[in-house]
């Protein structure tokens, strides 16, 4: 087998060179987890209706909707093409041990007619609904479930999610993002840079780079692309005049239906068609934001992050995932990878 080429360093890169990984929440990217229940072989096909809904009735496995009660045994190891789940091992009454376990102490005869029921035995279920098709994949190893697919998420798991002209814009603006972090280089800043996107018109409203060593210690690249989309809807807070590559655009304004020039006071920024913060845009960042970055994009509320290489304290998929965590408000999609050599050749020192 021939060595593989050396990766060439240097702006030449093209959008073949990199992919790009969504990065999902904790439940989306773990395996599945399993439980052990008992099931059962249905020796006679007839009883099949009856013991389900008798079944549903004595063990109606609350929390284990996903579970498909019936599995059919295509194999010729299996006399009986079907099986049925009767209870958890948790659930079962006066269960010393799982092996010696018998119908009538799962289905005591009094209560429960188990005719056309065979001998019970241990399964290992899914515990919970997969929630990707990898997850659905493996469960389905263990025991049939029902899956609700999210085809995004699909997508975005085999790299299908972005066309190769969305592929070729975003590496048009990470590459802005990386002459951004040079820029700030040359002027003794760590070279880290950013850009934010309003996707709905393709406008580059603003470009940063890390500032941190120049106007205040926590003008971190994400923080100064923020600042100047503020400066954009005619706030911001910091004057960034010192460094030219720190830029921003006031956004093209999409006239909102029915409104007029002559504007109520005290209507709403998004009342007259003007972006709350970062509603709906996309930020490209050459490396993985850190903790303070990433709340702060998700009280901008931020659509997208797209950023290029990861960082050991990153706080969008590295130590943390703050876009999916469930007590905040506010929740976004993170991608990583995006000209992500590149984006490896900028690291000044280890991070
Ligand atoms: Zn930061």
């Amino acid at each position: 087998m021939e060595p593989l080429p050396k990766r060439r360093k240097g702006m030449d890169e093209g959008v073949d060179s990199w992919e790009v990984h969504p990065i999902l929440s904790d439940e989306q990217s773990h395996d599945i987890k399993l439980v052990e229940a008992f099931a059962a072989p249905i020796i006679n096909k007839k009883e099949t209706s009856r013991l389900l809904k008798d079944l549903a009735t004595t063990y109606p496995l609350p929390g284990l909707q996903h579970i498909k009660r019936v599995r059919a045994r295509k194999s010729d190891k299996h006399p009986h093409p079907l099986e049925v789940v009767i209870c958890l091992v948790d659930g079962a009454p006066e269960v010393k041990d799982s092996k010696e376990v018998s119908l009538t102490t799962l289905l005591p005869s009094e209560s429960f007619n188990s005719s056309g029921l065979g001998e019970p035995f241990t399964v290992k279920i899914p515990a919970h609904p997969s929630l990707t098709r990898p997850q659905f994949e493996q469960a389905s190893v263990h025991w049939p479930t029902t899956f609700h697919e999210d085809k995004q998420v699909t997508a975005a798991l085999r790299g299908q999610l972005f066309t190769a002209a969305q592929k070729a814009k975003m590496h048009k603006y990470m590459m802005t993002a990386i002459r951004a972090a040079k820029a700030g280089q040359e002027q003794g800043m760590v070279p880290v840079g950013a850009v934010m996107v309003d996707p709905a018109s393709d406008q580059i409203l603003a470009t940063a780079h890390d500032c941190a060593r120049g106007t205040h210690p926590l003008l971190h690249a994400v923080m100064v692309c923020i600042d100047l989309v503020a400066h954009g809807q005619g706030g911001g807070a910091y004057d960034f005049d010192p460094f030219p590559a720190c830029q921003f655009t006031v956004p093209d304004r999409q006239p909102v239906e029915g409104s007029s020039d002559s504007v109520a006071p005290g209507s709403t920024q998004e009342q007259r068609g003007e972006p709350y913060l970062c509603t709906g845009y996309d930020l490209y960042v050459t490396r993985e934001p850190c903790i303070m970055c990433a709340m702060s994009l998700l009280h901008s509320r931020i659509g997208r992050v797209f950023y290029g290489t990861t960082t050991r304290d990153g706080a969008l998929g590295t130590r943390y995932k703050i876009h999916t965590q469930k007590e905040l408000n506010h929740h976004f999609e993170v991608y990583r990878g995006v000209t992500q050599h590149l984006c490896e050749d900028l690291a000044e020192e280890p991070h």
